[in-house]
């Protein structure tokens, strides 16, 4: 997988290849600022060779006759493989986003549960026999998209790339990954392991490189039938325009600014943890981030001051530290981004704890767990997606009130309820429009629960049976029973 320069190659028709411009561009560990690796930079041409392989293995490869039966082994041993793995491959994805190890190693461990749901599924998508009331037998059949191109983000890298590889392949599409150009190693790790397999050559393919560059090609080539995107809603977006030249099919998960709400009757300790947890996991770095907190008005200082108190013992280190619970920001433009929210929030509201870069550290991009308080939900800090350890408390007086600032943004992936009267908790999850909620937690993830967005948070579900129907296409087939001729004419 890795040149004699030392480059990380592109993984294209079951072969490591070069490419044609030979640029090649670098990824870092963020906790020391060091190059990681060099990776082999893909472009439109590159694009177009993993688009032709995929698209050979899908009309006329292994792929198009192979059986539900034969994916699901082959989904089953990359499962078994990743979980043989799991060490080397969490610390490489540590190493490259700067998460927690034992983030990374739960980040690992859900991958293969993906791999092992989805090759479980692969064998059950049963098709219809419709109750037509002409003499027919009419059906309605399941069959694969086709070509479906995934890109993905730097958060969860190897995660989110199961999250499509594993639904696309037991649907029996072909596919062409693009990690984030920031966070491509575990992808790659992945890909020596595809033949060993059984994937036949063409069937995912690998391509690295940036967003303009070579995400944009993937969207627009007339061989791809579907884009599957998680990342920026800004960028999802511009997708949508793009994929709209060829009509693809596009499922969109993107940004949030979920609200995390707390009423006074909800467990103390409990609440606390949860407003952090919700915020602070994975460095904020989540899709589905609790940043804007609601405390009912009657709890709203003590719990400012008690978040604030716990927030300042989250445990910041090296990320391959078994005891960190915080590490630094994926990248330098990264760290550039949150901290230009650190000041604009400075502006906008009250800090109760962070606020800026941890300076126990000499190296890394490190930011402290930020609270800001008294904030406006129309504030810039309460509106637009951070994608980082920062917090906006805001108060609420009552029900109604918590409903409607809850749901006054463009966004909706998701949202959490914390209460002990289970009536107050259900009117409000009714209420809220975001497609997950949460009551009494906020995070947890199931791979048999449906995952996306109302609104500007996207469209279309991952995860359990909602995943794999996104990569499939419904044929309805009329077979006539009736001998006479139709006699129209
Ligand atoms: P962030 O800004 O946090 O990096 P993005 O939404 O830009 O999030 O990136 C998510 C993924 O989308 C990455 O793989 C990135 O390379 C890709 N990407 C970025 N811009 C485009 C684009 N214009 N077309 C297709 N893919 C893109
Ligand atoms: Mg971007």
């Amino acid at each position: 997988m890795q040149s004699e320069q030392g480059a990380y190659q592109l993984y294209i028709d079951g072969q490591w290849v070069g490419n044609q411009s030979g640029k090649t561009f670098p990824v870092y560990d963020p906790s020391t600022e060091e190059v990681l690796a060099d990776i082999v930079e893909a472009g439109a041409y590159e694009v177009d060779l993993a688009v032709q392989a995929a698209r050979r293995a899908f009309d006329s490869g292994p792929w198009a006759s192979s059986t539900p039966q034969s994916r699901a082994r082959i989904l089953f041993n990359l499962a078994a493989k990743v979980r043989e793995q799991l060490t080397p491959l969490a610390e490489m994805e540590t190493r490259n986003t700067g998460k927690p190890i034992v983030e990374g190693e739960g980040d690992i461990e859900a991958v293969a549960e993906v791999f092992e749901y989805y090759a479980g599924l692969a064998t059950k998508i049963p098709g219809l026999v419709n109750p037509v009331s002409a003499n027919a037998l009419s059906l309605s059949l399941k069959e694969p998209i086709g070509v479906a191109g995934l890109i993905v983000p730097w958060n969860y890298p190897l995660l989110m790339a199961a999250w499509k590889l594993a639904p696309a392949l037991a649907a029996g599409c072909t596919c062409v990954l693009k990690p984030a150009e920031q966070t491509p190693l575990t992808a790659m790790m992945l890909a020596q392991w595809f033949e060993e397999a059984g994937l036949p050559p063409g069937v995912v393919n690998i391509v690295n490189g940036f967003g303009e560059s070579c995400g944009a090609p993937i969207v627009e080539h007339p061989l791809v039938d579907k884009i599957a995107f998680t990342g920026s809603t800004e960028v999802g977006k511009s997708i949508v325009k793009l994929a709209a030249n060829t009509l693809k099919r596009v499922t969109l998960e993107l940004g949030g600014k979920s609200p995390n709400i707390f009423f006074a009757d909800a467990d103390w300790e409990a609440s606390i943890d949860g407003a952090l947890f919700g915020i602070f996991i994975n460095q904020g770095e989540v899709c589905s981030a609790g940043s804007r907190i609601l405390v009912e008005r009657s709890i709203y200082s003590k719990f400012v001051e008690a978040m604030a108190a716990k927030a300042k013992t989250i445990r910041l280190g090296a990320p391959m530290d078994r005891e960190t619970r915080m590490g630094p920001v994926v990248s330098k433009d990264q760290y550039d981004r949150v901290s230009s929210y650190l000041a604009i929030g400075r502006g906008e509201a009250r800090l109760a704890s962070g606020g800026g870069r941890a300076v126990q550290f000499d190296k890394g991009y490190y930011i402290e767990p930020t609270i800001f308080y008294d904030v406006d939900n129309s504030a810039r800090i309460a509106r637009e997606e951070i994608f980082g350890p920062v917090a906006a408390v805001i108060p609420f007086d009552a029900e109604p009130d918590a409903v409607r600032i809850a749901n006054d943004t463009p966004y909706g992936l998701a949202a959490a309820v914390w209460s002990r009267d289970i009536y107050k908790a259900f009117r409000v999850v009714k209420q809220l429009r975001a497609g997950i909620v949460w009551v009494n937690h906020m995070q947890p993830t199931c791979v048999e629960a449906p995952w996306g967005g109302y609104k500007q948070s996207g469209t279309g579900r991952e995860l359990g049976p909602w995943g794999i129907e996104e990569y499939l296409e419904t044929k309805q087939v009329h077979i006539n029973l009736s001998e006479k001729p139709i006699g129209w004419y």
